[in-house]
């Protein structure tokens, strides 16, 4: 049985790189009949932002990949919330005293930085490790006396690991194949501190234990954690899970990490959704108008392809090909404008009738007021040259409004004899009365042809009466949707 979970610290708000690492292992647990749950691993205080844990549910929830399990959801392990097992490290941290693999230190910041000093005279770096930790103040040194005597008055300490001495650690990464580690490199990690409360590492390796995790899916920056990890396991003796670590997700131009901070910065939102606080607003996904279907789509290729060229991927077809075998080591490249052609993919995918209750809410704060055949059909017409949504009113304002003013770029082709031929050319609407589309262009044509007056000298002026600039759709479907009177009135206006 897949176990997977997705563990992030409620730091923040959740950043783009955080949800590929949730949607991956979304992905693998449905593609094995799995289990995904959620863990919020809180136990640094000092980080902890109200607020960030109902962001990431949030987020999750609107990108359709919510937990099978979670806090308040099939607490089949539960708590979940890492400040809520407390007691549980506890007793893990003392059972690895007892077994040997862990010490107290009680050095305080002035005797590491004497160490410090000590060994950079001796033209070495400090580390926390073999070379000094009998050095330092820790019970290694102690006899069980002092060590006892010296809790009991309650001075402050850690719970380190002891990391074993010169062994070659040989890994097995799902997407890098075989990682080698030398433990003599390593530091004697804080397992636990005196406030009562575990490390990252001790709550995380004993929750991904308890909680039957298979297989622990997650960024590239964990990798260094990757040898402390398995080495705890075998520590408390319990099986290891699979590891798999994503590629880093890289900035649009350049080779840098894409941070949190680069969004607004470089003009593209890097969360899913908004995230408002004092210092100010960073943009989400969400409130620009992108799809929750566009996100899940170019997150999953970020890393990740079928071993096709195909990228338009719904979160079923995701399920069903997706392969962790096939995620990239290489780094791979956030790219904000083929973001954007994925809104429009999806965007098209939406039925008019979609679309168009999407807008009308746009419209009403305008205070426009239009049928809904109208509206879908509009929609129909402008959607092809639209990314998002909010786009639409920019591209269809002159189905409601009348034009105020004229691109004078295109006034050029405003001849002397346009007033003439615009006039003629009303003489020709006027009796219409199936004023469709194709009706209307079939007369015009008609009578452009049999007085043998050249196309432009009455399109470009007609669109410019209705449009107010030389863009836009099919100028008869416009002409059919604003109707014969308004067609006529917008020519008069032009001509005066
Ligand atoms: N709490 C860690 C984070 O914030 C979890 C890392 C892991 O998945 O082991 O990403």
């Amino acid at each position: 049985q897949v176990r997977v979970r997705f563990a992030p610290s409620p730091t923040g708000p959740l950043h783009i790189g955080g949800v590929r690492t949730a949607l991956f292992n979304y992905l693998f647990a449905k593609k094995n009949g799995g289990t995904f749950y959620l863990r919020i691993e809180d136990t640094d205080q000092n980080r902890f932002v109200p607020g960030a844990e109902a962001y990431i549910m949030e987020a999750l929830e609107w990108l359709g990949i919510a937990p099978d399990e979670t806090i308040g959801k099939n607490e089949k392990f539960g708590p979940y919330r890492q400040s809520e097992r407390k007691a549980i490290y506890q007793k893990y941290a003392d059972q690895l005293i007892a077994s040997g693999w862990a010490y107290y230190a009680f050095d305080t910041p002035e005797d590491l930085d004497a160490q410090r000093k000590a060994d950079e005279k001796e033209g070495k770096t400090f580390i926390y490790n073999h070379t000094n930790r009998e050095k330092l103040d820790t019970s290694l040194v102690l006899t069980p006396e002092q060590l006892a005597k010296r809790l009991e008055k309650a001075e402050p300490y850690v719970i380190r690991f002891k990391t074993p001495v010169e062994q070659t650690l040989h890994l097995q990464d799902i997407i890098r194949g075989d990682v080698k580690f030398e433990t003599s490199l390593l530091d004697d990690k804080v397992l636990f501190k005196s406030d009562g409360m575990p490390t990252y590492h001790l709550a995380n390796i004993v929750d991904d234990h308890l909680m039957e995790t298979t297989h622990v899916i997650r960024g590239e920056e964990w990798l260094p954690s990757l040898p402390l990890h398995v080495l705890l396991y075998q520590a408390f003796g319990w099986e290891t899970p699979e590891f798999a670590h994503l590629p880093l997700i890289l900035k649009p131009v350049g080779n840098g990490k894409l941070s949190k901070r680069d969004g607004d910065k470089l003009g593209f939102p890097v969360f899913p959704l908004e995230w408002k606080t004092d210092q100010g607003i960073a943009t989400g996904y969400r409130e620009n108008g992108f799809f929750p279907e566009t996100v899940i789509n170019f997150l999953a290729l970020l890393g990740w392809n079928d071993g096709t060229d195909k990228e338009l991927f719904s979160l079923e077809e995701l399920v069903a090909s997706f392969d962790l075998k096939r995620v990239h080591k290489a780094g791979a490249k956030f790219d904000p404008e083929k973001n954007k052609w994925f809104n429009h993919q999806y965007l098209m995918l939406q039925s008019d009738e979609a679309l168009a209750k999407a807008f009308s809410p746009i419209l009403s704060e305008k205070n426009i007021e239009t049928s809904q055949y109208n509206l879908v059909r509009i929609v129909s017409l402008i959607k092809e040259r639209s990314h998002f949504v909010s786009e639409f009113w920019d591209s269809s304002d002159f189905f409601f409004q009348a034009p105020t003013q004229y691109d004078a770029k295109a006034t050029k082709n405003w001849k002397e004899e346009t007033p003439d031929l615009m006039l003629q050319l009303i003489h020709v609407l006027e009796p219409i009365d199936d004023f469709t589309a194709t009706n209307l262009e079939t007369i015009v044509k008609d009578w452009m042809q049999n007085n043998q007056i050249g196309m432009g000298k009455i399109m470009q002026p007609f669109r410019l009466s209705l449009v107010g600039a030389l863009k836009g759709p099919h100028l008869f479907d416009i002409a059919e949707l604003i109707g014969k009177t308004e067609t006529i009135n917008r020519i008069h206006k032009a001509i005066n």
